[in-house]
């Protein structure tokens, strides 16, 4: 059976050789004759894939002195809460941007602990582009922000410097561009995109961020204590991690960040280039603000639907329909997709254009 061309939006697609050492290891792991799953998180073995997925992390991202990495759990939704607690003092203020529902759920649960300041949005036209005039308040205790909108396709290109300390949701574009790690205070992302399969949620955390609320934080959301713990204050979900070493390594491997944000690139430059070509298709969103992970799109004749769809899933391409929210199309481009998965879906548009243009 050929290959699926898999555009997932997370759990997404990741690389065979990494899926197949990861099979192998439910079996046998390091030769033990045991599988990684009925070991002891606090055996040798173990500690050595935490720090392996540790190393690989500071690595690939050049990840300064005074940060630790965390590999936690409670996926990015829990991310947004841990996020505002360890950042917001019990009587202040903490400053987000709504580019859409991730940042939009990030306010709610920051608005349970206290003053919320939403100093920009997208809302007025349904996110469909990264709000620019805003000015960061200095008297905020953070300001929090999502670098991509993984459902309406958009993403900041950049980000204005900060005087105050910077919180960023990256779970949908970590590891596929190259970031200045010292620009931020705390970064979180879902591990189910990029760096592996879900059930592991990706913390960075600048040291001196911490420990400055007053507040009497629970200890599984307190990062200070996973810190303290080398991330094993309680059993972590050992096998996420253990694929998302896996896939590092084969990320370094390759060419390591730099090398895969020029094959998204190409692979976004493919498909946005088809998009503007086609006289059938169109995108939803600012071109300037156009994501490299998931490019969002509709049929301008929305008749031609269910022939479009027939079209795509009879060339083996999996998932490309767009989140309830937004509609339309969505091809999300993480880094294990290959460009010829990317020129398989171009194909087809231009096929179509000729049958039914
Ligand atoms: N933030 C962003 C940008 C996301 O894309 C997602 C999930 N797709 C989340 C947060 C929520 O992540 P989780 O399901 O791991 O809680």
């Amino acid at each position: 059976m050929a290959k699926v061309h898999n555009y997932s939006a997370g759990p997404c697609i990741l690389p065979e050789e990494v899926l197949k050492q990861a099979s192998e290891a439910v079996i046998n792991f390091n030769n033990l004759n045991l599988s990684l799953l009925e070991i002891s998180h606090r055996s040798k073995d173990f500690i050595e894939v935490m720090s392996n997925a540790q190393e690989l992390v500071k690595e690939l991202l050049n990840v300064p002195d005074g940060y630790s990495i965390l590999f936690l759990q409670g996926g990015a939704s829990l991310g947004f809460y841990i996020s505002a607690i360890n950042g917001m003092k019990s009587d202040g203020t903490g400053a987000y941007i709504d580019t859409g529902t991730w940042s939009s759920k990030a306010i709610k649960e920051a608005k349970k602990l206290g003053n919320v300041n939403v100093i920009a949005s997208s809302k007025d036209k349904n996110f469909s582009y990264i709000p620019t005039n805003f000015e960061i308040p200095s008297d905020a205790n953070y300001i929090h922000y999502t670098s991509n909108n993984t459902i309406f396709g958009t993403q900041f290109k950049t980000f204005p410097k900060s005087a105050i300390p910077v919180i960023c949701d990256m779970s949908s574009d970590i590891f596929s561009k190259e970031i200045n790690v010292s620009d931020y205070d705390l970064i979180y992302a879902g591990a189910q995109k990029n760096m592996g399969p879900a059930g592991t949620t990706l913390y960075i955390v600048k040291n001196d961020f911490l420990g400055k609320t007053g507040r009497d934080i629970p200890s599984m959301l307190d990062l200070q204590i996973h810190i303290d713990k080398e991330s094993m204050f309680n059993t972590p979900p050992v096998y996420p991690i253990y694929v998302s070493m896996l896939n590092l390594q084969w990320l370094k491997k390759n060419g390591g960040v730099k090398w895969i944000e020029g094959v998204n690139n190409q692979k976004s430059e493919l498909l946005y280039a088809e998009i503007d070509r086609n006289p059938l298709f169109k995108g939803i969103v600012a071109t300037e603000d156009r994501s490299n992970m998931n490019a969002t799109f509709v049929l301008k004749d929305e008749s031609q639907t269910e022939a479009f769809d027939a079209a795509w899933k009879a060339a083996n391409i999996s998932g490309i329909k767009g989140h309830r929210s937004a509609g339309g199309y969505r091809a999300s481009m993480y880094n294990a997709l290959p460009l010829e998965s990317v020129q398989a879906l171009v194909d087809v548009m231009q096929n179509f254009e000729k049958t039914n243009g």
